[in-house]
């Protein structure tokens, strides 16, 4: 039988009406038999994610001042949630639990961890399915990391004895036995971890829009739905600033080639978009998607007869290496190297970077041009297709833009270009008109 697992973020959990739209999703299929939960999220633009009431009890808790209202807060909304829903559950010891935990200063990321850890047992109650602590099955290393192989292991082996079960999302333990939580936004890794140890057909990531957009909505006026992406774009366009789900949520799936349907909790039959391992089905428009951030540098290097002085980038990239500093790009000419580095990196070593660089390639000259803004253009129909390029750069120069920086790997998947941050907005339209029709 097909096996699904869903996750539910914060939007699609926030209230009971949402939870009767998740209860419908999950029921229409037998095969959604995995359920990962969010907290509850926003209800509205001004209301508060209980995820981050809790963290300010936390923060009043260590400013030793009294949690009484923020905590009040959380516990009208998950009762709030429970009546609505007319269950037979009470979670007021959990609450006090929690709460004196608080006062009596648990960690951080336990505190966070709790807004997953109740929605869970409520979703479990209400669908009828067995509860299970992630706290028990996902695992870190002592240096923060997931402990992927155990966690696969021992969450494989508990999954067998579950035909149907709701987790929490957000959190695992230590091996020491705390609590520690993924960064924000780090359900949607618990959702890839379960659909690796089930071998799940698919992993359905439910969210509040339908699919990932071709271009940032704020820049472009109705961008269309991406209906297929293939992982390795959607890890470029990530990079690039797009954003539908958490960017450490790919790996998990990448290793047991599982796609992930991006799906709409209050549009479920909008088909969303699939990410895949590889297709054969060609983008629609040549390209995939559009991606682009401002807040990059250049540094550029001159020396006369650079191209024939064996170990110059090396030199060059040593300095940046000394100075924890990591590149973005380094595109070259014969005599000129350039490295793009995000502008908030070069922040407090600027100078003495460029004066380090100077002296041990004995540059010429160097400069740095701030205020540039990087654009992507992914696509994996822009392989061997002839032309792809000069269509984008005629409709850079169309709207007058000039291009700083141009580069493309051998893969032929993408091509970034820099423009000066003004330009940054007009550059994303032109290139959307000209290729997506
Ligand atoms: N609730 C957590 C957050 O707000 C985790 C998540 O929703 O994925 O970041």
């Amino acid at each position: 039988m097909e096996i699904k697992v869903v996750k539910f973020g914060g939007s699609s959990l926030a209230d009971a009406n949402q939870f009767k739209k998740v209860k419908e999703i999950v029921t229409a299929e037998e095969s959604r038999r995995y359920v990962v939960a969010s907290a509850p999220g926003k209800r509205s633009d001004d209301d508060i994610k209980v995820t981050d009431l809790l963290y300010k009890c936390f923060e009043l808790a260590i400013a030793k001042k009294d949690i009484s209202e923020v905590f009040d807060k959380i516990v009208e909304r998950y009762n709030g949630i429970i009546k609505d829903l007319d269950l037979d559950l009470s979670l007021e010891e959990e609450l006090e639990t929690i709460r004196a935990g608080i006062i009596h200063r648990a960690s951080r990321d336990y505190v966070a961890s709790r807004g997953e850890y109740l929605n869970a047992i409520i979703m479990a109650n209400y669908l009828g399915y067995d509860f299970i602590d992630a706290e028990s099955c996902i695992f870190f290393k002592e240096d923060g990391s997931l402990d992927t192989e155990k966690t696969n292991k021992v969450l494989s082996d508990i999954l067998l004895e579950h035909q149907r079960a709701v987790f929490p999302g957000f959190y695992g333990c230590t091996n020491e036995g705390t609590i520690k939580t993924f960064s924000r936004g780090g359900s949607d890794i618990t959702g890839s971890i379960v659909a690796r140890a089930i071998h799940a057909d698919i992993y359905e990531n439910w969210t509040d829009v339908s699919g990932m957009l071709m271009a940032d909505p704020r820049i472009v006026k109705n961008p269309k739905t991406i209906e297929v992406i293939t992982y390795g774009e959607l890890r470029e366009l990530s990079y690039m600033g797009a954003s539908v789900m958490h960017e450490d949520a790919i790996f998990p799936v990448k290793v047991a080639n599982i796609p992930i349907n991006i799906k709409n909790t209050n549009a479920p039959s909008d088909p969303g978009t699939m990410i895949v391992p590889a297709t054969s089905i060609s983008a629609p428009n040549i390209i995939t998607g559009i991606a682009g951030k401002k807040g990059f540098s250049i540094i550029n290097i001159e020396k006369d007869m650079m191209n024939a002085e064996i170990g110059f980038g090396r030199k060059v990239l040593e300095v940046l290496e000394n100075h924890n500093v990591c590149f973005e790009h380094l595109p070259s000419g014969i005599d000129t190297m350039s490295v793009v580095i995000s502008t908030d990196e070069l922040r407090n070593t600027k100078y003495e970077m460029v004066a380090e660089i100077a002296k041990v390639v004995n540059a010429d000259r160097v400069t740095v041009e701030e205020g540039i803004a990087l654009v992507a253009v992914v696509g994996r129909s822009m392989e061997k297709a002839k032309g792809t390029a000069c269509r984008l750069f005629t409709s850079i120069a169309s709207k007058d833009i000039n291009i700083k920086m141009i580069d493309q790997g051998s893969s032929e998947r993408n091509i970034i270009i820099g423009v000066d941050e003004h330009d940054y907005q007009d550059a994303i339209n032109a290139i959307y008109s000209e290729f997506v029709k």
